[in-house]
């Protein structure tokens, strides 16, 4: 098996909505073909990937860096024992003249190659890829369906309350019971208001309701909004400070009872283990959201996995950032909590097969081999445009 091509491209994902930190009116996103010489009925097999979304396109560090590297690597190298693609020996090619820290934009062009290859590497085996990942990364028992919640309740130019509650009740009628909104963008008068009324959508049971800061406080607005929304009883409290700020993590969790939730914005072992070591998070409550595909692909999230591990957390602790198929896939084969997802969002590369359904925050998984893209028309097209 060997790599013939590898092409490189962008495509917006832009939108009006906007929460604590940024608007999305010009968020964008890197997409890849890798190509390969294995042929199906007349076709080359070709794995796909792309950043997520919250971060910009990473094409030049692609195309100057990681791509070459790559194309450079011989053949063999890239493969198993057992002669079949192996997506994590990538790593120490494309990360060649790569000095540790500073993480950022690279770790996100990374985590696009990483997981066009895995992509592929399953379709070779003609398999979906959270049973390709079960064999050989977890204990071949994948879950069947996954633990999705909605994220929504951005803020947005003339967005009224009842608008807030409309949208909520929209994921409730697309099969979600638990959502998440956007709070730290106005004062915490107007957001309690905002969290109440979406509170009277879920019947009251506010313990279906997560909020996300994204980062915006700090530690005397963290502290101050904590004990206003403590006595809700939260589903989670979200990115409250600087994603680095692990001093001013591990004072919240010392005063906030409820679950907190971060991650998604660490990019790295390093900054997952700092938090684990300095940001106060609690195995028994917490949520840690790393999205493996803003985080050097699913190879450094297997050492992310095997570090939680260490220090005594559950896979179940971990709810992905992102709202992709590819993290859908991971999460049933490593048994996480679920995934995050954003209906109707980020397209056209968000979200997940277009015949999916969503029961009671659940979804399920295809038999198409690979992440599935194939069974995401609009953004297929996309994707094949890049190669043919
Ligand atoms: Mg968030």
């Amino acid at each position: 098996m060997k790599i013939i091509s590898v092409h490189e491209g962008v495509v917006p994902i832009s939108s009006s909505i906007r929460n604590a930190w940024i608007d999305f009116s010009s968020m964008d996103c890197s997409i890849v073909a890798v190509v390969s010489d294995v042929m199906r009925d007349g076709e080359p097999v070709v794995g796909y990937g792309f950043n997520s979304n919250g971060r910009y396109s990473a094409g030049e560090i692609l195309r100057r860096r990681i791509i070459p590297r790559l194309l450079d690597a011989e053949p063999e190298s890239l493969l198993s024992e057992d002669g079949q693609l192996d997506p994590t020996r990538a790593w120490d090619f494309v990360m060649k003249n790569e000095k540790p820290g500073g993480h950022g934009e690279r770790s996100v062009a990374v985590g696009v190659m990483d997981m066009a290859l895995f992509d592929l590497a399953s379709k070779i085996a003609e398999q979906p890829l959270y049973r390709w990942l079960s064999d050989r990364h977890g204990d071949g028992t994948p879950d069947e369906k996954v633990f999705v919640y909605a994220a929504g309740g951005y803020y947005a130019p003339g967005k009224t309350l009842r608008d807030l509650q409309d949208e909520m009740k929209r994921f409730l009628d697309q099969g979600y019971s638990v959502v998440k909104m956007k709070i730290g963008g106005t004062d915490l008068h107007q957001d309690l208001a905002r969290i109440e009324a979406v509170i009277e959508v879920l019947d009251g049971d506010a313990s279906r309701l997560a909020v996300d800061v994204n980062g915006r406080f700090d530690l005397a607005t963290a502290l101050e909004y904590g004990r206003a929304i403590e006595p809700y009883g939260l589903f989670w409290y979200e990115e409250v400070g600087d994603p680095l700020d692990y001093q001013l993590n591990a004072t919240l969790s010392e005063h906030y009872r409820g679950p907190i939730a971060t991650g998604e914005n660490l990019f790295s072992l390093q900054d997952a283990r700092n938090l684990i070591r300095y940001g106060g998070m609690r195995p028994d409550r917490d949520y840690i959201q790393v999205d493996p595909a803003l985080s050097y692909g699913l190879t450094e999230y297997l050492r992310i996995q095997d570090m939680l591990k260490q220090h005594g957390w559950s896979s179940r602790r971990c709810i992905p950032h992102g709202g992709h198929q590819f993290s859908l896939h991971i999460a049933a084969a490593l048994k996480l909590g679920g995934n995050e997802s954003y209906p109707g969002e980020f397209q056209p590369t968000g979200g997940f097969a277009d015949g999916a359904v969503v029961q009671d925050s659940y979804v399920g998984l295809t038999d198409t081999p690979g992440i599935g893209f194939e069974s995401k028309a609009a953004f297929y097209k996309v994707l094949r445009e890049l190669h043919t």
